[in-house]
Formats: C-alpha cells, structure tokens, sequence
C-alpha cells in the first residue's frame, strides 16, 4: 500500500512524548507490518546527537515493547538525526537537504509526515518555516500531526491555525485528541450505532443523565510551569471531555467517514448551551487539591508543587453540567467531572436511564435500581450493562445484576495503543479520529466564557479537595440539585 509509504519528521525526537509513544507505537506498526519496508523518520531536536547515539534512544525505547532484536535492528536503522534549533532559520535548508536525500535513497515517493512533539509555542514558527524554507514543496502527500494544546483560547488559536494555514491546508492537518485514538472511545460509535437496543433508547425520552469521568491519581508532576497557565479546563475538558460528549450526543452520521462524522460532531458543539457570567456556579464547579494520602502516601498540595504559586488560583478538578439545546437531548444533563490526585485512576462514561413508569417492586427491601450502561475507557475497557433480575428463591424480589464484557479479557491480546491507531490513521490518510478546526474553535469558545470568570475570581475554598477523594463538594451539590449523583467509578 504506497500509502503508508513517507518521511516522518519527528520534531522534539529527544522528548518524553516521542520516547515513551511515538517510538515504540511506530515500531508496532513495522512488527506487524503495518509500515511499508520505505519509511524513514528524521529526529529533529536541539541537543546534538550523532545517527548512531539517535538510534541507541530508539532501540532503548522500543525495548520493552519486543524481544526481537533483529527486528528492533532494522527498525532503528531507518531513523536519522538532525540537530536543529527550530528557532533558527539557518538550519531549515540543511533539513530540507536531508529530507531530499532520504526521499531518494527510500524512494518515498515525495510523501511527508511532519510531527509535532513540541512546547506549543513552537508549533507556529514551526509551520511557517516549513513552507518558507520549501519542506513542504513535495511531490506527494504532505500532512502535519500537532500535538495538545491547541492554543490557549480562541484567540491564541485563531492565531497559530492562521500560522498553520499558511502551510497546510485544513484537510492535511492531523489535531491529536489522544483520547480519540482509544479503543473504548472508538467504540462508542460501535455501541450506538451496531446495536439495535441502544439507538431507539439514545434520548431524552429514555436517558435521564448521562456522566463523564476522567480522573487521576497523579499530581502535576515536573508539568507546575505549563499547568499553572492552563488548569483543568483547558487541559482537560476543552478536548478530552468535550471530545468524548461529542461523540456520545451526536446524530446517527450518514456515513462512516470523516467529513460526516466531523460535521454530526459539529453539530453537537453547536447546540451546547454557552455558559456565562453569574450562571456559571450553577453549572460547573472547580476545585484544587490539598494534601492528603493515596495508597498510604502522604502527598502534599497543589500549591506546595515546584514551580507553583503558593497561593495559584489555577484550578485542577473541574465538574460541569453541559446541556445540549436540541431535539434528542433537551433536559438531559451531561455531567462532566475531571481532576488530578483523585481517589482513582479511572476514565468512565455512565449512561444512566430513567426509571420505569410504575416500580411494581417497591415493597422490596431496596428501591429498584435505574438501568446503567457503563463504557470502560481506561485503565479496564469494557462494558457493563446494570440491570434488575429476580432474587432467586420464592417470592417476586427484584435484584440489581451486572453484565460484563472485558475487552482485554475476551480477545486476549492487548488491544493497541491510542498513539498506534493515531499513527496508522495518519500514514493512511484517515483524519476521523483527529479534531477538526471547527471543533477546536467552539470548544474554545465555550470554555473561555469558564476561564473568563475563574481567573477574574479567586476561589477563597481553595485547596477544597483533599489529594484522595473525588473532589469537592460543590461537584456533589452540581447533581443533588437535580436530583441525581455520582455514580461510583472505583
Ligand atoms: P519534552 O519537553 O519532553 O520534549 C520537548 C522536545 O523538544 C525535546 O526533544 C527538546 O529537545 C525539543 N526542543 C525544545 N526546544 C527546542 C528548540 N528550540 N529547537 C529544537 N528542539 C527543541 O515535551 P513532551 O512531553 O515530549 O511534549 C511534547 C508535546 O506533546 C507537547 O505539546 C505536549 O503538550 C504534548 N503531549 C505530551 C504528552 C506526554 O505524555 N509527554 C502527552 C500528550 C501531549
């Protein structure tokens, strides 16, 4: 397949992303031969490197990944190394040079897979040096993979899509949304549309409330710096957690391809009801975290992190109620909840359904328990269908049960990492797993309205979760006001 035939400039090629993903989920694809035997990858960083220590990174990195040194071998000797300050103009002619040269000798056919893996701040000057210095005039396809964030807000990112515009064109540029690239989220367009019990039921006839949880159990780590600019809003809910609502609420698409999945996602963006001013406390809830103990570690606050503000205002839990103004979901509230140094490490989507008009079980010891399905993101990946069943024995009592698929239980194998399907979808040309400028926009545009409040008011409860819990108590009251809570996710 020609397809899969290209040069890939890894930009940031000495970084903990390329390291701990990029390399090895490129050397998974090549094992299963899934990259063509004509690729060649040009690592681009500041620090200088000789091919042959370049090479020694890329084997160290895949290690864990097989055993089969041969293969690890032939696979490290694709890979060549620039030493280029992406900031200094010079050094783009000697890179074009040498993309040339591997064009040729790999006959490569002219196609170019530019990546990314950078501070954010060069992924402008980046681009505009690509086409200034001719990297980007090739004879066959040209694509550009772009890491988070995309910009800070809108403004930011009207700006570097501008700066990127000027290069690519919107159809060759590839926004990872690494939660896009996961199995479970990919199969909640399987779940939806295959089936013919869910689709009748995907509405605000039958849903009552759908929640999104996207926890963690780690702190900001080395990240103080870039986390005190951005907190949990935009690092988390302006892609991942809004991705992920996206895909759930969306219209049936008429096809499964990109421009119509992107446009049925659009879609969606555009009916999220805006959150402004005063409103915003009755529709989302932050939160920062304080000291506390995970697994019998004492941890210590936000606010005692290296390089953060002992007295940040920056949030690192956030809780939303998004409500989606259209005909399917008109009075369905989506909740949204996301944080750092929560109780688990745990990404769930609970669809929870409403009850059934007359409860003919009510003399039982317990009240009957709403339909749940529950999508298993991550760490597990599967699916759980909560329902009620008689409690064996005699009389009529009705007993909530459980039915379970495992993902990685039943197929045996481990399923492929997002960064793997990411890779694969953009040496083929498939961008559907990949955000659309549209989508980056209103996304954008719904949280800077959130930003706007939260950074002119300093929250005075802050640290008002402790590290180990699921956050502060605002974000219970965000669904006992509706008559609703948290499922547990643990
Ligand atoms: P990193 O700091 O580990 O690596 C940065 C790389 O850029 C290094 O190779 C460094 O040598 C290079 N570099 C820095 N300044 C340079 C310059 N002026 N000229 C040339 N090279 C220069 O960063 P990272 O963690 O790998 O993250 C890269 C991008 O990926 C960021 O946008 C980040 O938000 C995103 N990202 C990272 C992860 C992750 O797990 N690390 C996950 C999701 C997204």
């Amino acid at each position: 397949n020609d397809n899969q035939t290209a040069l890939i400039m890894i930009f940031g090629a000495t970084g903990d992303l390329a390291k701990r993903k990029l390399f090895p989920s490129l050397y998974r694809l090549f094992e299963k031969n899934k990259l063509s035997n004509k690729f060649a990858v040009i690592g681009v960083a500041r620090r200088p490197l000789t091919n042959e220590e370049f090479q020694q990174s890329i084997k160290d990195s895949v290690k864990s990944a097989s055993e089969n040194e041969d293969r690890i071998e032939e696979f490290a000797s694709h890979f060549y190394y620039h030493s280029h300050d992406v900031t200094d103009s010079d050094s783009y002619a000697t890179l074009k040079n040498m993309a040339n040269e591997l064009d040729n000798s790999y006959e490569l056919n002219g196609n170019r897979i530019f990546y990314l893996a950078m501070a954010p701040e060069f992924f402008g000057p980046i681009a505009l040096h690509l086409k200034s210095d001719g990297l980007t005039d090739v004879t066959g396809f040209k694509r550009l993979v772009i890491e988070k964030p995309f910009g800070h807000d809108l403004e930011s990112a009207k700006e570097l899509n501008n700066q990127i515009r000027t290069a690519f064109s919107e159809d060759e540029v590839y926004r990872i949304d690494h939660y896009l690239g996961k199995e479970m989220v990919q199969n909640i367009e399987v779940i939806r549309f295959a089936n013919a019990i869910f689709e009748p039921l995907w509405n605000n006839r039958f849903i009552s409330n759908i929640q999104v949880t996207s926890s963690e159990t780690l702190g900001v780590e080395e990240r103080g710096r870039y986390y005190e600019k951005s907190g949990a809003l935009r690092d988390m809910v302006q892609n991942h957690m809004i991705q992920m609502v996206a895909l759930l609420a969306m219209e049936p698409p008429i096809r499964l391809n990109t421009e119509e999945i992107r446009s049925e996602k659009v879609k969606v963006l555009r009916a999220l009801r805006p959150v402004e001013g005063e409103e915003i406390h009755k529709y989302f809830a932050r939160g920062q975290y304080g000291e506390g103990t995970i697994n019998n570690q004492s941890l210590p606050a936000y606010r005692q992190e290296t390089m953060v503000d002992p007295n940040s205002n920056t949030e690192t839990f956030v809780a939303g109620k998004l409500m989606i103004d259209n005909f399917r979901w008109a009075g369905v509230p989506f909740y949204i909840r996301t944080g750092k140094r929560m109780e688990t490490k745990s990404t769930k989507i609970v669809i929870q359904f409403k009850d059934i008009p007359m409860n003919l079980y009510y003399q039982t010891e317990q009240q009957l328990k709403p339909n749940l399905l529950v999508i298993h993101i991550q760490p597990e990946e599967g699916i759980t269908l909560h329902l009620n069943a008689k409690k064996a024995g005699t009389g009529m009592e009705a007993t909530p049960i459980k039915l379970n698929y495992a993902n990685k239980g039943i197929d045996g194998l481990n399923t492929p990492e997002a960064y793997e399907k990411l890779l694969y979808d953009c040496m083929r040309g498939d961008a559907t797993n990949f955000t659309h400028w549209d989508e980056v926009a209103l996304s954008w545009s719904f949280t800077d309205k959130i930003s706007a409040v939260w950074e002119n008011t300093k929250d005075k409860s802050f640290p008002n979760y402790a590290s180990g819990t699921m956050g502060p108590k605002a974000a219970d009251e965000l669904l006992e006001q509706d008559g609703f809570f948290w499922w547990p996710v643990t």
